[in-house]
Parts: C-alpha cells; sequence; structure tokens
C-alpha cells in the first residue's frame, strides 16, 4: 500500500515514520532541497548552521519525546536548568528568573511565580492567580471556549491588573505565535499555562544538540527509507491530479533541471504542506465544500530568525532568554547552550524578531542594525563597543505558522478529509499542541492513524 506525501517537514515525516511501522510505504516528496520545513538549517561556507528558527522542546511534548524515544536519539536533548529568565527592561543587562523546584505540579509552578518578586507584585499574583482557577478546574473544555476572546480582552474580564500583561505575557505570547496578546487567541496562551501548570516537567526545555536537518529529520528519513519508503527532494507537488469520481489519482511534479514531468501514484495521498501553499492547490471542485472553506481562516504568521557571530563570550547563560524587547521575543546565545555550536570563546546569538510584519520586507542590513541597538539594553556592557560583529544570517519567514488570533480553533480541519483517499498533516490541522513541532509530530501520527482506521473498514 503506497502512500505519497507531500512535504518532508516534522508532520511529513513523522506520518511517514508511523505509516511505515504499520507496514504501509509511504513516498516524501519535498519541495525544497532540504530537509524539515520550518525546522530547516542551512551551513554557510565556513561550516557554521543558521536556522529557519530558534527552536525549545519542551517537558509537555509527550509525541516528540516518544518519538526520540522510538528513533533511540533521546541523549540528543540537551535539557537545561528548570527555569524561565526574562530580561529586565528598567534594568538593562539584569535578569529575573521563575525557578521551578523539584516538587510534584502544579505546587512547583506555584512557588515559581511566588518566589519572583522582580516582576509581579503580591496583589498582581494573587488577581492573576484568581482569574486562573476556571482554566485550572474547567480544564481544556474552558480553555476551547475562551477562542473568541484574544488574552489582552480575558485578562481583562478576569479583573487581572494591565502589568501583568506588559510584564509577563507580551514575551510569552509573541514567544508562542510571534504576536501581541491584544492579538492572540486566550486559547493559545491558557493552553500553554494549563500544560506548564498540570505537568511537573511541563515548562522544562531542551535544545537539540545540533541543526534540526542533521539531527532530527535524517534519523527519520534514515528509519523511513530503511523500511522500504522514500524521501525525495527537489520534488515540488504543483497540482493533485483528481478523477471524475473526485478521488486523488496522482501529484504531478513538473519537469525540473531536465527531468520530465512526473506523475506520481499512490493508493492514498496526504498533503503535510503548510496551509497557505495548500490553500492555493485545491483542485476546483473541492473549493465548495465546506471543509475546505474552513481553510480560509487560517494563514502564516511573518518572523525573522537572526543569527549574530561575535569576536568574544557575550555571556555564558546555558538558556533561552525572553528578551522582552519591542523588537525581539525570546533569544539564546548558542554557543552555549548547543553542543554543536559550542564555543568557548565566542558567542553566536540567535535571535527571533517578532511580531515581523513591518520587518519582513526590509533589507537584513536593516534587520541587523535594529537588532544591534536592541544589543545595547540586554548587553550594555558589551554595546556598542567593544564586542565587534563578525557576521550574521538572517532567515526570513514570511508565512510561518497559522496566524493564531481569535476564531482560529474552528477554522483548523480534521486530518480526514471529506476525499476518501487523501488527508492532511500539519501543525495547522486539529491536536491538542497548536502551531508546534509536538503539534506537527502529533498531526502527522494521527493522519497515519486516521488511515489505518479507514484502510481497516473499507
Ligand atoms: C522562527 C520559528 C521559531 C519556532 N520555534 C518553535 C519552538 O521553539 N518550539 C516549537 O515547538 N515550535 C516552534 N516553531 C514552530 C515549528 O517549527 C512548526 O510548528 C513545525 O515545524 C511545523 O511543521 P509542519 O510539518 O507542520 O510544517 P512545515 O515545517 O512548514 O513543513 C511543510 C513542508 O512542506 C513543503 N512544501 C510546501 N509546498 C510544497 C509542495 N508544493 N510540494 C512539496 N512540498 C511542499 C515545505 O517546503 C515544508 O518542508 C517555530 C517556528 C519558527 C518559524
Amino acid at each position: 500500500m503506497r502512500v505519497a506525501i507531500a512535504g518532508a517537514g516534522l508532520a511529513g515525516l513523522s506520518c511517514a515514520k508511523y505509516l511505515t511501522d504499520m507496514g504501509y510505504t509511504p513516498i516524501v516528496l519535498e519541495r525544497r532541497d532540504v530537509l524539515g520545513g520550518k525546522v530547516a538549517a542551512w551551513k554557510d561556507e565556513d561550516g557554521d548552521w543558521y536556522e529557519t528558527g530558534l527552536h525549545i522542546f519542551f517537558g509537555a511534548y509527550p509525541n516528540m519525546l516518544q518519538l526520540f524515544k522510538e528513533l533511540d536519539i533521546e541523549d540528543r536533548l540537551q535539557w537545561k536548568e528548570h527555569t524561565m529568565i526574562f530580561n529586565q527592561p528598567d534594568q538593562p543587562g539584569t535578569y529575573s528568573r521563575f525557578d521551578f523546584p523539584d516538587i510534584p505540579a502544579p505546587v512547583n509552578g506555584i512557588v515559581a511565580i511566588l518566589r519572583n518578586n522582580d516582576m509581579l507584585t503580591w496583589p498582581e499574583k494573587i488577581k492573576f492567580g484568581l482569574g486562573l482557577i476556571p482554566a485550572m478546574i474547567q480544564g481544556q473544555n474552558y480553555v476551547e471556549q475562551m477562542d473568541k476572546y484574544s488574552f489582552s480582552e480575558w485578562l481583562k474580564q478576569q479583573n487581572v491588573p494591565p502589568r501583568v500583561e506588559t510584564e509577563v505575557f507580551i514575551a510569552m505570547s509573541k514567544a508562542l505565535n510571534f504576536i501581541g496578546p491584544e492579538e492572540i487567541s486566550s486559547t493559545v496562551i491558557l493552553t500553554a499555562l494549563n500544560r506548564f501548570l498540570q505537568e511537573k516537567n511541563g515548562s522544562k526545555m531542551a535544545f537539540l544538540d545540533g541543526s534540526p536537518t542533521e539531527r532530527l529529520c535524517q534519523p527519520l528519513v534514515d528509519y523511513i527509507t530503511e523500511r522500504g519508503g522514500q524521501v525525495r527532494l527537489n520534488a515540488p507537488i504543483q497540482e493533485f491530479l483528481v478523477n471524475e469520481s473526485g478521488h486523488v489519482e496522482g501529484f504531478v511534479i513538473p519537469a525540473r533541471n531536465g527531468a520530465p514531468e512526473e506523475v506520481l501514484t499512490a493508493d492514498v495521498y496526504v498533503s503535510a504542506m503548510p496551509v497557505d501553499p495548500l490553500k492555493l492547490m485545491l483542485p476546483k471542485p473541492w473549493q465548495e465544500l465546506d471543509y475546505f472553506k474552513q481553510l480560509e481562516g487560517l494563514e502564516g504568521v511573518p518572523v525573522i530568525n537572526v543569527h549574530l557571530w561575535f569576536d568574544r563570550k557575550l555571556t555564558d547563560i546555558d538558556h533561552l532568554l525572553f528578551s522582552r524587547s519591542p523588537l525581539l521575543s525570546v533569544y539564546a546565545d548558542m554557543s552555549n547552550t548547543c553542543k554543536e555550536y559550542a564555543n568557548p570563546d565566542r558567542s553566536m546569538l540567535e535571535l527571533v524578531l517578532a511580531p515581523a510584519a513591518d520587518w519582513i520586507g526590509k533589507s537584513d542590513a536593516d534587520i541587523v542594525a535594529a537588532t544591534m541597538a536592541e544589543l545595547e539594553k540586554l548587553f550594555p556592557q558589551h554595546f556598542p563597543s567593544p564586542a565587534k560583529l563578525l557576521k550574521y544570517h538572517v532567515v526570513k519567514t514570511p508565512r510561518s505558522v497559522y496566524k493564531a488570533t481569535p476564531g482560529r480553533q474552528a477554522c483548523r480541519p480534521s486530518q480526514k478529509t471529506p476525499i476518501p483517499n487523501f488527508y492532511l498533516s500539519g501543525d495547522y490541522t486539529m491536536q491538542r499542541y497548536l502551531a508546534s513541532m509536538e503539534g506537527a509530530v502529533l498531526s502527522g501520527k494521527l493522519t497515519a492513524q486516521a488511515i489505518q482506521q479507514d484502510l481497516r473498514t473499507s
């Protein structure tokens, strides 16, 4: 039984992996010459890696952690101290921490919040805690209902003081979906808070020990190909061929680099492409179906990943940092956090620039200049001098994960479609882990399960 899968991001590769476990033969077709989609990375002429995004793995990622186990690569996750570290804009160069003690949840989270006195006052913490009670008691049902409100609206309704938003949730919102709390759906933040508070190690973070392309995607490809599947790069799907009964009968790959046009046929077809290119490729008859119409409500959000190499060490912090800068979101000194990027003498900062709508059209030089100006607040002891920038890479993603504004939950499709031999995979499809690596891996697994179930009952 052959399954053709469009897209070799984490969703497509995870779908293929679980299909091989079920005894099917997946053929993954990737448009680009690199694996990984939004986790793709490249090596420059000096042998240094640069990436689509700074990627963090959380303790609350059960499907991702299971996948690492199944691939026997768990040792590639470099777990960090259980803490969250925020820059303090009012005191440049200083940090405020939420340290999670090694005790059961939710007490460890509550203690972490109560012990932090730099960012929130006691009345603010108490009011925020009271506001969270319905989410903690009613769980995911309540969290889903709150999709009609932005997080700013939700905070106001729960009588949470405005400073809680500015001190903590602008940073958290930007980290989760590259937009601010006035735009983000409450469901996104409340889902993350619920996972972080209900699971002892939910908010514990890990960095991969090298580039995601080599250290995570390649083992997936090896696993798939060793079991008879295929993963083909430079194989863009141009069209889904549909027959008169509405079934897919082929994926069209156009002529390229001397190779003729090809129609790849299989028994079952999966789109693991992002939602934006998928919408452009829907065959005419499908566009009338409510199932596909709902996709109109989903659109990728812009984000930029900036890499800066310096002539010296700027910090020895071996963790993710929340910049709390208007320009930037999270960042890390990868020379400390990632084994393959390690350098005892020189820093390599990887910084996420978000919200990026106003920056995505600007030149790399302008983006780097603005980022360098922000570093004066993050590392006042090193900038504007004496630290010297040696080189940089800027990776722009004009449409990354879907923009999770209020009302988007209703637009997220199931993995099973109304077309009998066509399925969807991808972080935007409906699964409980938002638009994340965990969501992508889970969606791939759910697609494989849906295919297996349908084939068994047909
Ligand atoms: C800057 C940034 C930081 C992030 N940080 C985190 C983080 O810290 N933690 C976290 O969990 N998540 C993070 N994410 C989100 C995470 O990367 C994504 O949720 C996840 O990788 C999406 O996987 P996917 O397989 O659904 O989609 P994608 O990775 O987009 O994969 C889709 C694939 O389809 C291919 N494709 C498109 N069109 C075609 C076509 N016509 N034919 C064939 N192939 C096609 C694409 O090239 C791509 O390879 C971040 C994302 C970004 C951009």
